[in-house]
């Protein structure tokens, strides 16, 4: 085995159905005493009501979280945070919500709990990113990550079919680069095997049943697994590509990913066939590229960039913003490779066979 360095973030993780009904013991355990809730504004009576679960550790509710983390709604959160004096901020929400309590934790120094309800994984990672004037500005930062997260599948069951099974293919994707990133090592392999496992396994049942609980605990522990694989190691060609996209043309984040996934792994297939190995063994597929886009088909995610509003005119752009600057990826990027690749994720056709 070679060597390697495994840094492993200090995050207490509370896991279960019905356990949200401990968040207040988990904010006292902290010693927090003035408390800002967070959510977007789609999910303002969820966060009414964990305010109200508090009782008097509650200071406040910000319910203006928003897609990538506006500067504008940064500042508005961070003088509420200021003119309530808190000390700590709870999260309730996807990776929009998460994305602004980092965004505050990093500026004020707050601690954050985050009850995560989405399977954007960003709870587990200390990737920050604000947007400013149309550019979105990412970090690392420890100081970002929660002190405690808190999955309770209960919390889920709300989550749309059409939001759940892209947001489990965002979780699958961290965990698909992470086995091929140049920094991974056997600890986060493990997590980005066992991540696309649980999710595999879930997502199906989670689309065709959205009540059934164990499948959302599934999905729930998959996304866990894949943030932190994604946390502890560098982003390739897929996560790039999806950030050249979802920035320049406004596409919705985790359908960009579903999308690019299937074809950024075949791009990379014979380049990593170790990784691609163990991303087919974990779906259960003959072939990773191939698994990944039959298990999009099966959940009803969306397959094409054209269904998702990418403009045919913008793929040039989209291949040269992915190709300018220089970043580690097992197959060397260029720009001729990466266009066909958008050529067909625009059209959504299956993509050919990456294993050997
Ligand atoms: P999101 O947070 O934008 O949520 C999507 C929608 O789902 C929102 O309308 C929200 O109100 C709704 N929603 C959330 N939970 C719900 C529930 N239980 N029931 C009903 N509706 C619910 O989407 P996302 O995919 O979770 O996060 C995307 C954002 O996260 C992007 O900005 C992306 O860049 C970021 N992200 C960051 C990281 C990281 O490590 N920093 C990782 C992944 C994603």
């Amino acid at each position: 085995m070679r060597g390697f360095v495994h840094d492993q973030p200090a995050v207490r993780v509370v896991f279960g159905a019905g356990v949200f009904d401990r968040l207040p013991e988990e904010v006292e355990r902290l010693g927090a005493t003035r408390v800002l809730v967070i959510a977007s504004p789609g999910r303002r009576s969820a966060a009414d009501d964990l305010a109200r679960r508090l009782g008097p550790a509650a200071a406040g509710v910000f319910a203006e979280a928003a897609v990538h983390v506006p500067i504008e709604v940064v500042r508005a959160a961070c003088e509420t945070a200021r003119r309530l004096e808190a000390d700590c901020c709870v999260t309730i929400g996807g990776g929009s919500t998460i994305g602004l309590g980092k965004a505050i934790a990093l500026e004020r120094a707050l601690m954050i709990v985050a009850v995560p309800t989405t399977y954007s994984g960003s709870e587990m990672t200390p990737i920050h990113g604000v947007t400013a004037a149309g550019v979105k500005t990412t970090g690392r930062d420890p100081r970002v990550l929660p002190k405690v997260v808190m999955y309770d599948p209960t919390l889920t069951v709300s989550l749309p079919r059409g939001i759940s099974g892209p947001s489990g293919m965002n979780a699958i994707a961290h965990s698909v680069e992470a086995l091929y990133a140049p920094d991974a090592n056997p600890i986060v392999s493990l997590c980005a095997a066992e991540g696309i496992r649980a999710l595999a396994r879930a997502l199906p049942i989670v689309v065709e049943q959205p009540a059934n609980l164990e499948a959302r605990a599934d999905a729930l522990y998959g996304a866990w697994l894949s943030g932190a694989a994604l946390g502890a190691t560098s982003m390739g060609l897929h996560h790039k590509l999806c950030h050249a996209l979802g920035g320049a043309f406004h596409l919705p984040h985790a359908d960009v990913h579903t999308v690019i996934l299937p074809h950024a792994t075949s791009f990379n297939g014979s380049a990593a066939p170790g990784a691609m190995r163990v991303v087919a063994d974990s779906l259960g597929a003959s072939d990773a590229a191939q698994g990944l886009y039959v298990l999009a088909v099966r959940i009803g995610a969306p397959t094409s960039l054209k269904e998702i509003g990418m403009p045919a005119d913008g793929l040039d752009r989209a291949a040269r913003l992915a190709t300018e600057q220089p970043y580690a990826n097992p197959r060397p990027i260029e720009y001729a490779g990466v266009r066909r690749l958008l050529d067909d994720a625009y059209r959504g056709i299956r993509p050919t066979v990456t294993s050997s």
